[in-house]
């Protein structure tokens, strides 16, 4: 069938499927169906390439020209973006079709999805719960067939999070590894675009796609890009796979160990060698975050301030009326939390106490990662501590949201890539197998999910 037929599939399914998910803040209807046209003109002319006429959907955080590009915040509802994403460009070069824009934390801030100013994307394995997050759109989109593969961004978890909690694939790759260009910035130090997808081997493709050094990114590297559908197929005969004591302790779920152990039996039952690891740092890795992303998103978002684009509060005033009711009445709570926080933390009095303290700390962590590579190939673990919860449950409870990335943020500060991968269900809901790599292993990574899978 036609590239057109089936993203007419898809925007079908949108349309009668999405007042339930809410997975999408903009559906780009027309320029999907032109796109799709193109595509088959290109196919029929012998120029498709592997992902050609396939749909997609893109989480709100990448800019896309012409088109809403909300981050999911008020101050940004207006805003459509001048340029393209190196990410977006590259699917549309590939010849993908833009579904649309999907839902997520305001700027990419939260594990739920529930700081949207769109209100929260849900579960599609029960409505009433959340989706997880940041990228809870996307996972959302992929997990309810409204689309086959989506991007996403994690900063501390929210491709991985989700991803688990959607029952989908989801994987972030090693900082470097994919462009950072035209993305929405939160905290740019950890902020890392991947392939959301229902399978491994999907994931694969996607990534294939978005990979490679971006000269307009002075943070991406120039590490040659595999084939990543290449080693899908390797035996996992002899893998060492650690695992962190620190992340089957006190705190897990029991119906999501449970869940974990039996997919780490099915790696060891293809042959691979299971060992015990610690990850000392585990514990610190919370903290150490929640002091260096609100740093670097302070900073980050100070450029919305009513001038240049986006939201401006009604009648200023004076200058200082104009930045403090833009930003005001721009920001939700969770966002305001991180840039107070990110402000005090890096204040001159508290510098040394905090923002250089965060930074030692996170230097440990890498540390023992590097320790733990020496003795094994790859980490495996849970990918969150609990399954989707109720929407609303933890609405008030910062800390407990923050809790919540206890098994993904520390990847994030290494830098490392790390896949989450579909472990079945505890009590109902889907829960993911989190695999932690080490630089640019994102071929094993894949290859274990396709797998295992
Ligand atoms: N939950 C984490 C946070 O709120 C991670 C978010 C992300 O990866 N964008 O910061």
């Amino acid at each position: 069938f036609s590239s057109v037929e089936l993203t007419t599939h898809y925007l079908d399914r949108i349309k009668s499927l999405d007042s339930q998910t809410n997975a999408f803040i903009t559906v780009t209807e027309e320029q999907a169906l032109q796109q799709a046209a193109d595509a088959d003109k290109a196919r029929s002319a012998g120029n498709a390439t592997q992902l050609s006429g396939i749909p997609i959907a893109h989480k709100d955080i990448f800019c896309t020209e012409g088109v809403k590009t909300s981050c999911g915040s008020k101050m940004l509802d207006n805003f459509i973006a001048p340029y393209e994403s190196t990410v977006t460009e590259k699917c549309n070069n590939a010849g993908l079709i833009m579904l649309g824009k999907t839902n997520m934390d305001e700027f990419a801030m939260g594990s739920t999805n529930e700081s949207s100013f769109y209100g929260p994307s849900t579960n599609p394995w029960d409505t009433t719960k959340i989706p997880g997050g940041s990228s809870g759109g996307s996972a959302a989109a992929v997990a309810a067939r409204l689309a086959p593969i989506a991007t996403g961004t994690d900063t501390g978890g929210s491709i991985r999070q989700p991803a688990s909690m959607c029952g989908i694939t989801g994987l972030k790759p090693t900082y470097g590894r994919v462009s950072r260009w035209g993305m929405i910035a939160f905290a740019s130090s950890l902020d890392q675009a991947g392939p959301m997808a229902q399978t491994a081997e999907d994931a694969a493709m996607l990534l294939n796609t978005m990979a490679g050094l971006d000269l307009k990114d002075s943070t991406s590297m120039d590490t040659p890009v595999d084939d990543y559908t290449a080693d899908l197929n390797n035996s996992l005969e002899g893998l060492r796979v650690g695992l962190p004591k620190e992340y089957f302790a006190e705190g897990l779920n029991d119906s999501v160990k449970t869940a974990i152990e039996a997919a780490i039996k099915e790696l060891e039952k293809q042959g691979a060698i299971l060992k015990e690891i610690s990850l000392s740092t585990t514990s610190i890795a919370i903290p150490a975050y929640y002091v260096i992303a609100p740093a670097e998103a302070s900073a980050n978002l100070s450029r919305f301030d009513g001038v240049r684009y986006g939201y401006r509060c009604e009648d200023p005033q004076d200058l200082m009326d104009m930045y403090t009711r833009t930003r005001g009445e721009g920001f939700g709570d969770e966002v305001k939390r991180r840039i107070m926080i990110g402000a005090y933390a890096l204040s001159a009095g508290y510098y040394d106490a905090y923002y250089k303290k965060a930074q030692q700390v996170r230097r440990l962590i890498k540390n023992d990662f590097i320790k733990a590579f020496e003795e094994v190939d790859v980490i495996a673990g849970p990918t969150a501590p609990t399954t989707a919860f109720g929407i609303g449950s933890i609405k008030n409870d910062p800390v407990t949201m923050y809790l919540e990335d206890i098994f993904t943020i520390s990847v994030n500060l290494a830098g490392l890539p790390a896949l989450t991968a579909p472990a079945g269900f505890a009590d109902g809901m889907p829960t993911g197998l989190q695999l932690i790599g080490n630089y640019f292993q994102e071929s094993k990574l894949l290859n274990i999910g396709h797998k295992y899978q």
